[in-house]
């Protein structure tokens, strides 16, 4: 077996992916999570309020992730921008540093669950890795555009690149294991981040993820294809994916992504229930997936193709337990 094998180089996202035996678990809802423990986020920077104000309930609710079984950390940076907090009176060097500190929390926590984790000669866990988040223009405009993907005539590509790239370079150099660009809701978004990796001369992996309205296009109307043709020709782009759209979207989203890419595919859905960004608040739920739905479902995800599976808003440690337990049954 071992003659004439091909020794292929291959990223610590790759590794993960096989350790966990074909399909790795990312986290699920931070914001979800620390509401549920008490913090409230009314206000434009939502979750990144807490990098200021409660950094070690982000630490607390990253343990519960891992507790649960996720294999992979997603960042409380997701509305941190250096300059949604300029806008806050902060300093480049505070926003700066409030961004490496959501990097570091994680770290922090996935060393801790490490260390612990491996006193039990039994332990069936992997190493996880801390994806730092990189949310969309339109997170930071907190506007609902990330959802309607329509930015409007006065950006182009270079605007978004230059709103991406501090910050991008701030996180790298703060020792994420990866790179997670979400709900990305149109190509030009897409095309720049991809570009981005390219000229920052990204060493770690990204996965650029996309949230879907109708669940064929993206929310802009630009078909999958169209933004996943851009994608395809970039090396730094590990995985491509879905996050934050309904569940009951997914398992097609993933066979349609299945012919458009080679790409490992990442999805992790809201519960359903609908986000009005306008009004900052849930809408009624309609097909919403409760914690059993989302296990009966991750099989036939990753059946369907999914090397990455895991929640977004709503979605609870419960949440991610409940996946992980099904995913991990045969180890
Ligand atoms: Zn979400």
């Amino acid at each position: 077996m071992g003659f004439g094998r091909e020794k292929k180089s291959s990223s610590a996202l790759d590794e993960l992916i096989e350790k966990a035996g074909g399909c790795a678990v990312v986290d699920g809802g931070l914001g979800t999570q620390l509401e549920m423990h008490g913090a409230s986020f009314n206000d434009p920077l939502w979750s990144a309020l807490c990098l200021i104000k409660q950094p070690d309930l982000i630490k607390t609710v990253h343990l519960e992730y891992l507790e649960a079984g996720a294999d992979i950390l997603v960042t409380s940076s997701y509305q941190a921008t250096i300059p949604g907090f300029l806008e806050r009176g902060l300093s480049i060097e505070e926003a700066e540093n409030l961004l490496r500190r959501s990097v570091k929390l994680a770290v922090e926590a996935r060393d801790e669950f490490w260390n612990d984790i491996q006193r039990n000669p039994l332990h069936n866990r992997n190493r996880a890795l801390v994806a730092a988040s990189i949310g969309s223009y339109g997170a930071y405009l907190a506007d609902g555009s990330e959802y309607s993907g329509n930015y409007g005539p006065k950006i182009n590509l270079e605007k978004l690149k230059d709103f991406h790239r501090r910050r991008l370079q701030v996180l790298v150099e703060a020792g994420a294991d990866l790179l997670a660009f979400e709900t990305i809701p149109n190509k030009l978004e897409a095309q720049a981040c991809a570009e981005l990796l390219d000229e920052e001369n990204v060493q770690i992996p990204s996965w650029i993820c996309f949230s879907s309205l109708d669940g064929k296009n993206a929310p802009s109307g630009e078909s999958f294809k169209e933004c996943l043709d851009v994608l395809n020709k970039s090396k730094r782009v590990a995985a491509v994916g879905i996050n934050c759209a309904p569940p009951h979207f997914v398992l097609d989203l993933i066979k349609n992504f299945k012919e458009l890419t080679v790409k490992a595919i990442v999805v992790y859905p809201n519960s359903g229930r609908l986000w009005d960004g306008i009004a900052k608040r849930w809408l009624q739920p309609s097909k919403c997936f409760d914690d059993e739905k989302f296990e009966l479902s991750a099989t036939r995800w990753r059946d369907a193709g999914a090397k990455l599976i895991g929640g977004c808003c709503q979605t609870t440690p419960d949440t991610i337990r409940a996946i992980s337990k099904v995913l991990k049954l045969k180890f």
